[in-house]
């Protein structure tokens, strides 16, 4: 594909006022403003207006979602550092296999790459709303690998039913989407059959992580279980999974693997 500079930057320019709008909005710090200009660009640029669209969704309803009763998670210890502005890790996590999945698109336009796409942000929307909605859950979030234990709130591999609800809603409203803005020539059916299945399966794997292989670690201070390196300005206790697999490399695995199951679902129906 030739692609035109004037279009690009064009379209490149209002990535970066959406960015500056969540930078402002602190649903990005500045990092995240400045990876998400990669992922909201390359997405932009090599996919078109139309898989900007999904993934813009996906950052407003994900941003909206983590801001929504912050106070009462921050009450609860379990609401997202920074008033809830993302990191890059969180945006390279959740937008990278989207992003790449746009670039190839701009080479090798095909209906594969597109369901690959939608699986990718029906995870990252999936997962995000699982945990901020079910977050508030009144019921104790259970185990998934052992839906009969109840787990601390916050937990990784936790989930609830109000979690799964949202979690699966939200999926939809991106299958739903991309029917009404034709991003495809798929109908309502297909879209929303690929979008919820995958953003199902992929939050699903994310959770199946977070319970098995995820790093937990125990600080050596006020003695909380947690999921960093670091608490109380003290380096904490490695006390299960792998080190390299912290919260960000989960989402990113995750998503991948949500984009798998999109393009796999598309060849079964
Ligand atoms: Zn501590």
């Amino acid at each position: 594909m030739t692609i035109n500079l004037f279009d690009a930057g064009i379209k490149f320019l209002l990535v970066i006022i959406f960015g500056i709008v969540s930078l402002k909005l602190k649903i990005v710090d500045f990092t995240g403003f400045l990876a998400s200009l990669l992922v909201g660009g390359a997405i932009f640029i090599f996919g078109g207006w139309k898989w900007f669209v999904l993934i813009l969704t996906f950052h407003i309803v994900a941003g909206l979602s983590t801001k929504y009763k912050y106070e009462e998670k921050r009450q609860k210890g379990v609401a997202e550092e920074k008033k809830g502005a993302r990191a890059w890790q969180n945006v390279l996590a959740n937008g990278s296999a989207a992003a790449f999945l746009a670039v190839v698109n701009g080479f090798i336009i095909n209906d594969v790459l597109f369901a690959g796409y939608l699986g990718a942000v029906s995870t990252a929307i999936a997962d995000t709303l699982a945990t901020e909605i079910g977050l508030l859950s009144p019921k104790q979030p259970r185990s998934i690998v052992n839906l009969s234990k109840e787990v601390l709130s916050g937990t990784s591999g936790g989930v609830s039913l109000l979690g799964e609800i949202a979690s699966i809603l939200s999926a939809g409203l991106i299958g739903l989407l991309t029917y009404i803005i034709a991003a495809q020539n798929w109908n309502l059916q297909t879209a929303l059959i690929i979008s919820v299945v995958s953003g199902f399966f992929g939050s699903t794997f994310d959770s199946l992580l977070g319970a098995t292989v995820q790093a937990r670690y125990k600080c050596k201070v006020c003695g909380k279980n947690i999921e960093k390196k670091f608490h109380c300005e003290k380096h904490a206790i490695h006390l299960k999974g792998y080190s390299w697999i912290d919260n960000n490399m989960v989402n990113l695995l995750a998503v991948t693997f949500g984009s798998g199951v999109g393009i796999l679902v598309f060849h079964l129906i």
